[in-house]
């Protein structure tokens, strides 16, 4: 089944739970509008190369298209299409005035320097800006884009109307909201701290994390600081675990990635090592990873890493989807089967929106919050979704990915 099957196979088993007004199935089960682009940068080589993106802007009933940016090798057209409609589900659940949109090129950006990035990054924000706008289609960052990115493309739009409001995930210096870029990883510890809670799940809490970027390395630091235990974690190349169980010094760890590049060469290095030390701790791959016996494990870096393969051999008793669509929808038939509990995708990283759409509303309305006000705004919309998914959950006996559906689903059908 492709990844966007997958994602329509959940959308109909929701739907099967509720009324919904005729048609409204049928529509949300395609997007509104596909965008597939070419266009050329002059490499430092001097050699043109013609780039190749997506946009799709899936649902708009709600507000305008909403969703990242992705640069990736592996980016097409399903893809994007499963990211928009996780987009869609997502901002209606967390009840924020946004549609489902996503986006991507199809480009390493390691292979690229910086002012080839820069290129390639303007070329698309010309090349998407007909159908981008503040009241239209609001890009953001996602996997390998960041805020340096969102900067070179609102700059590509400047001198139009409410132009900063464009683009989300940009720098504090150029119309960024505090907090955006620790959001999503925050948003998610509200989420978890919140199911512990209703578990009765006391801490400490053994946590492993696949990948170590924006969402991982930040939901890492929070959890932390927050009497959890970070036993493992990882980026794309492979991660380091501490069989001890103390959990890792995440500052630590961060300032090692930092330095080494990569989590793997941060085994046993200076102080990194003294965080955890104990003789069975080492280097672990990323399929090992998801397969420890911890009580939580959080997938956050690419779809389909837990699928019919791995599945049975799965350990954790929560499976708290950071990433986006980490489980195929044949492993969540069988987690679920195994009595593991999934926060899905749309719930547990919904935290990264909720607050682009703050400072979509500050750049809006030429505000400018501070950091305690973000967070406890955020904090009360986490909570509240969570709350919501959680009594439809228990009402209509179905698992939290259905119940998230259901929820998102009656605000669009209305
Ligand atoms: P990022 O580019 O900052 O980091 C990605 C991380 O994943 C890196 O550490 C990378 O080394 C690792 N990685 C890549 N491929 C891997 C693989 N095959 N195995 C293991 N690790 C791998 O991206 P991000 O923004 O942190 O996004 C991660 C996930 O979270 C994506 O699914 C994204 O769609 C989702 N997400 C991001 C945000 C956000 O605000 N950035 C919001 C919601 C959801």
């Amino acid at each position: 089944m492709n990844i966007f099957e997958g994602a329509l196979q959940h959308l109909k088993k929701a739907a099967r739970q509720i009324d919904l007004e005729d048609g409204i199935l049928a529509q949300l089960e395609q997007p509104q509008r596909t965008i597939q682009l070419n266009f050329p940068i002059i490499l430092d080589n001097g050699k043109v190369e013609i780039i190749r993106g997506y946009r799709v802007q899936y649902n708009n009933f709600l507000g305008p298209y909403k969703g990242g940016l992705r640069f990736h090798p592996n980016v097409d057209m399903d893809e994007v299409k499963a990211l928009a409609l996780w987009m869609m589900i997502k901002n209606a659940l967390i009840n924020v005035p946004f549609g489902g949109g996503k986006g991507g090129l199809e480009i390493d950006p390691k292979n690229l320097s910086e002012k080839e990035l820069e290129k390639i990054s303007k070329g698309f924000a010309k090349a998407l800006a007909p159908n981008i706008g503040p009241l239209i289609d609001v890009p953001a960052p996602d996997v390998n884009t960041n805020s340096k990115i969102m900067d070179w493309m609102v700059e590509e739009l400047n001198g139009r109307e409410n132009y900063l409001a464009s683009f989300t995930g940009k720098s504090i210096e150029n119309g960024g909201s505090l907090g955006r870029e620790e959001a999503t990883g925050l948003g998610g510890v509200i989420v978890l701290e919140k199911l512990i809670e209703k578990l009765g799940f006391k801490k400490p809490l053994t946590v492993a994390i696949q990948g170590f970027g924006n969402v991982g390395s930040n939901i890492a630091k929070i959890l932390d600081t927050r009497g959890f235990k970070v036993v493992a974690v990882s980026d794309v190349k492979g991660g380091i675990y501490n069989a001890g169980r103390e959990g890792f010094n995440i500052d630590l760890v961060r300032e090692c990635k930092l330095e080494k590049g990569l989590l793997a060469g941060c085994y046993c290095i200076g102080s990194v090592c003294d965080s955890a030390k104990k003789v069975d701790d080492g280097i672990i791959s990323n399929e090992d990873l998801l397969e420890l016996d911890v009580d939580i494990l959080i997938p956050a870096a690419m779809e389909n890493v837990i699928t019919s393969k791995n599945a049975k051999n799965i350990k954790a008793k929560i499976v708290f989807e950071m990433a986006n669509g980490p489980v195929s929808s044949e492993a969540d038939g069988i987690l679920n089967q195994k009595g593991i509990l999934i926060v899905p995708d749309v719930l547990a990283n919904s935290g990264g929106v909720t607050v682009s759409y703050f400072e979509w509303y500050q750049n809006i309305y030429k505000e400018k919050w501070d950091l305690k006000k973000v967070n406890s705004k955020l904090k009360e919309k986490m909570e509240k979704a969570f709350e919501e998914v959680w009594k439809i959950s228990k009402d209509k006996k179905v698992d939290l990915r259905t119940a998230a559906y259901i929820l998102a689903l009656q605000r669009l059908n209305k």
